[in-house]
C-alpha cells in the first residue's frame, strides 16, 4: 500500500533494469537525501517516465513510500536539467559516473544530504564543458569528504598535531591526511610534491571554481599554469583515492573505468 506522496528534485544516481519492463532508481533527492525507488513500468510508460530515469540528469520525481518496504515506489518522473552536453563524450560519461558512485557512497539512505547534491548537480554542468580534468576530480573529492563530515587532515600532522614543514609532504591515508617529517619514520605516506600539496590545498578551500579557474601557488593573484596544475591535481590523485578506500572500505568500482576509457584520473 502506498502511504504519503512526496514531490522532490532528485539527481539519479544509477537505474538497474528489473525484468523487462521495470528498473530500481537510486536517486538523490533534495532534503530526503539518497532514495531508492522501484519504478514499475520503467520502460514502457513514456507518458510516466518520458526518459527522465537515464543517469545524471536532474528531475522532478513524484516519489511514494511503501508500507513496510525499504524500496519507494517512483510514479511520475520529468527532467528539470538533462546535464546533455556531458554525453558528448566518453572522458565526461566515465567523470559523471565515478561523481555519482562517490556521492552514493558517501550518503545514507534517508539522511539529508543537501551540500551533496548542491556539489554534484554543480559537477555535472562544468562537466559539459571543457576536458574532463584531474583538477575538477580532486575538487569533487575533497568536497564530498567535507560534506560527509570526512575532510582530509592538510593544515597539521593527522598522526601527533605537530607543524608540518611546508613544501613536499607525506600523507598517510589511514591516518587521515598529511604527517609531519618525524611520523613519516614511523610508517609509510605517499609523497605529495609541493605543487600537488599547493594544489589539494586550492581546491579544498576554493572548490570547482578553483579547479576551473586556478590560481598560481606563488600568491600573486596569477592564473596558474593550467597544465602545471592538471598534473599536480593527478599526482595528488592515488593518496585520495586511497584515503576514500580507508574511508569506504572499498574501492569505487567506476576508477576502473576511468583507466579503461583513458579518462583523467
Ligand atoms: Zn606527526
Amino acid at each position: 500500500m502506498d502511504l504519503r506522496a512526496h514531490r522532490v528534485e532528485a539527481l539519479v544516481l544509477r537505474a538497474i533494469a528489473y525484468g523487462d519492463a521495470d528498473a530500481v532508481v537510486h536517486l538523490l533527492t533534495r532534503r530526503r537525501g539518497r532514495i531508492s525507488a522501484f519504478v514499475r513500468g520503467a520502460k514502457t510508460s513514456r507518458k510516466r517516465f518520458g526518459g527522465a530515469l537515464e543517469p545524471f540528469q536532474r528531475i522532478e520525481a513524484l516519489l511514494s513510500e511503501r508500507e513496510g518496504q525499504e524500496l519507494w515506489a517512483l510514479r511520475e518522473a520529468r527532467v528539470i536539467d538533462g546535464h546533455a552536453p556531458l554525453r558528448d563524450d566518453l572522458h565526461r560519461i566515465a567523470h559523471a559516473g565515478y561523481a555519482s558512485e562517490l556521492v552514493h557512497d558517501l550518503t545514507r539512505a534517508g539522511e539529508p544530504a543537501d551540500g551533496l547534491f548542491t556539489l554534484l548537480d554543480e559537477f555535472l554542468t562544468r562537466l559539459g564543458s571543457g576536458r574532463a580534468t584531474s583538477a575538477r576530480l580532486r575538487a569533487l573529492e575533497l568536497l564530498a569528504l567535507e560534506a560527509a563530515g570526512l575532510a582530509p587532515e592538510l593544515s597539521v600532522c593527522a598522526r601527533c598535531g605537530a607543524e608540518v614543514a611546508p613544501g613536499k609532504a607525506s600523507f598517510d591515508p589511514d591516518a587521515g591526511g598529511l604527517i609531519c617529517t618525524n611520523c613519516t619514520k614511523l610508517t609509510h605516506g605517499l609523497v605529495l610534491t609541493h605543487a600537488a600539496r599547493a594544489a589539494i590545498w586550492q581546491l579544498r578551500w576554493g572548490g570547482l571554481k578553483a579547479a576551473d579557474d586556478p590560481l598560481s601557488a606563488d600568491g600573486s593573484g596569477r592564473p596558474a599554469d593550467a597544465r602545471a596544475f592538471e598534473d599536480a591535481a593527478a599526482q595528488a590523485g592515488r593518496p585520495l583515492a586511497l584515503f576514500l578506500q580507508h574511508h569506504l572500505g572499498h574501492k569505487l568500482r567506476s576508477s576502473d573505468f576511468l583507466e579503461q576509457v583513458g579518462a583523467a584520473q
